[in-house]
């Protein structure tokens, strides 16, 4: 059975990065019927917060991801860790180094390059009698994995073979002097005894890769598949980060950005899957294929978020929508009536997030709106001021069972063509007087959806409003 895992450290809020490696993990199990586990990676003590862990779990949920097993603490389990370092220093795949800190430093700074330091393998011919005897007598040591020479190779899910010199890779440190395990240690010890299939995370964590290959053969364990995610971009093609904006991802809450939109978003960015839609979780679940992750990297794209929000938002039932629109209206508008349903409908088509729907819904609530200054400026006054008492007692004539956007367009369609004008003449100056903005939703409809009564108040405060100035 598949068994994935996300392993998040708690140092940090649940970022863009980590969230779509959570969520390329979790569609990986629910599309193979296996096990999603979550690890909270705490080792770091001075780094790690529980309020960290709980803002992790957090993001997670509020994105839908939810988990099989877990979570389970890194930090619990460091005995096993201890232990295991022991194991393999008795099976002489590890062995006890002397070397102290200033000793290394001191052969390393010997070297014409110091930077391409690699631990030089003095104590690997230590024998087991004298290493057990200086480490009685109470000398510091540190275990070492012995890294075999030759080749470490694996078929990475993502990124095909990857090979790798072991002469380039030292012998990695398992146990601190302090006897605390090492990141490698810890990982591999835990994803194997959780039973982990596929290791699948950010292509970062290539360079630990072969080390933990080193520790798995060591243990003479088969290692699990492993799968590089390659780098989420900022616009400017640099790796993401906080220069590009906000990369927690339950931040995004807060900007009116709905679960399911970023769930689409961040699928997207991993997985083969281009659409111009929202989808549900669960085709997305059906569409999702390990073999078919996107080896290139993917660029933030916060526009089209906004789009897949927008979609969502466009095409939820409206029962959703609305319990989602209210309590930001009134928390925006606390004395105003909520508008109806048709309001609703028509303004949530060009809405790109909750709070940005929650706005365009004031007009339908109140007339004392601002006109957007630009819109404004391009107005003919001169037409509005001679034609816009006509057109208000033209469609004014409208009886009201009949006041429906079809019925509307008509009426000013006859209306312009009985002023010899052209209807964008009244069109354009009744989008601002009934929205204040410039861009809209199909007038005729917006006139329908605000009632009449409603429609022809707010053309004639906008008559009044061009004639007093
Ligand atoms: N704890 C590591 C991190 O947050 C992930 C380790 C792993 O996935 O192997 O980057």
């Amino acid at each position: 059975m598949v068994k994935v895992r996300f392993a998040p450290s708690p140092t940090g809020y649940l970022h863009i990065g980590g969230a779509r490696t959570a969520l390329i993990n979790w569609l990986h199990a629910k599309k193979t019927g296996g096990k999603f586990v979550l690890r909270v990676e705490d080792t770091d003590e001075e780094r790690s917060t529980p309020e960290m862990t709980q803002a992790i779990l957090d993001g997670l949920s509020w994105l839908g991801i939810t988990w099989d097993e877990g979570p389970h603490f890194q930090s619990h389990n460091k005995r096993i860790h201890q232990d295991l370092s022991y194991k393999m220093l008795a099976n002489g795949t590890a062995y006890r180094c002397f070397c102290s800190k200033e000793e290394l430093e001191r052969r390393k700074n010997e070297l014409a390059k110091p930077e391409e330091w690699r631990y030089d393998g003095k104590c690997r011919g230590i024998s087991k009698e004298e290493s057990d005897r200086r480490a009685l007598a109470g000398e510091f040591f540190v275990i070492r994995c012995r890294i075999p020479d030759g080749r470490i190779e694996w078929d990475d899910v993502v990124k095909g073979k990857i090979s790798f010199d072991a002469s380039q890779i030292e012998d990695l440190v398992l146990l601190r002097s302090d006897a605390s395990p090492t990141y490698n240690l810890s990982v591999v010890a835990d994803d194997y005894s959780m039973g982990i299939t596929h290791i699948i995370r950010g292509e970062d964590h290539i360079s630990n890769t072969p080390k933990q290959i080193a520790i798995y053969k060591a243990l003479g364990i088969d290692p699990p598949l492993f799968g590089h995610l390659p780098l989420i971009l900022g616009p400017d093609k640099k790796k993401l980060s906080k220069r590009h904006g906000t990369t927690s991802v339950i931040a995004y809450k807060d900007e009116g950005i709905l679960p399911l939109a970023m769930f689409n978003f961040l699928a997207s960015m991993g997985a083969s899957l281009d659409e111009d839609r929202c989808l549900a979780r669960e085709e997305i679940v059906e569409r999702f294929e390990l073999q078919k992750l996107k080896k290139s990297p993917s660029v933030f794209d916060r526009e089209r978020l906004n789009f897949i929000n927008g979609k969502l938002i466009g095409g939820m039932p409206l029962d959703e929508i609305r319990e989602l629109v209210v309590p930001v209206f009134k928390k925006l508008y606390p004395f105003l009536p909520f508008p109806d349903d048709k309001a609703v409908n028509l303004m949530r088509s060009r809405a790109r997030n909750v709070p940005e729907l929650a706005t365009a819904l004031y007009p339908f609530a109140a007339d004392d709106f601002y006109y957007d200054e630009k819109v404004l400026q391009k107005l003919n006054h001169e037409s509005v001021t001679k034609n816009f008492l006509g057109l208000i007692y033209k469609l004014s004539s409208i009886e009201d069972p009949s006041w429906s956007a079809a019925e509307i367009e008509k009426a000013l369609r006859a209306y312009a063509e009985e002023r010899g004008i052209h209807a964008k003449e009244l069109i354009h100056p009744s989008r601002l007087f009934l929205t204040g903005k410039g861009e809209s939703p199909s007038i005729f409809d917006l006139f329908e959806a605000m009632g009449k009564q409603a429609s022809l108040k707010r053309l004639e405060r906008g008559l009044n409003f061009l004639n007093a100035g």
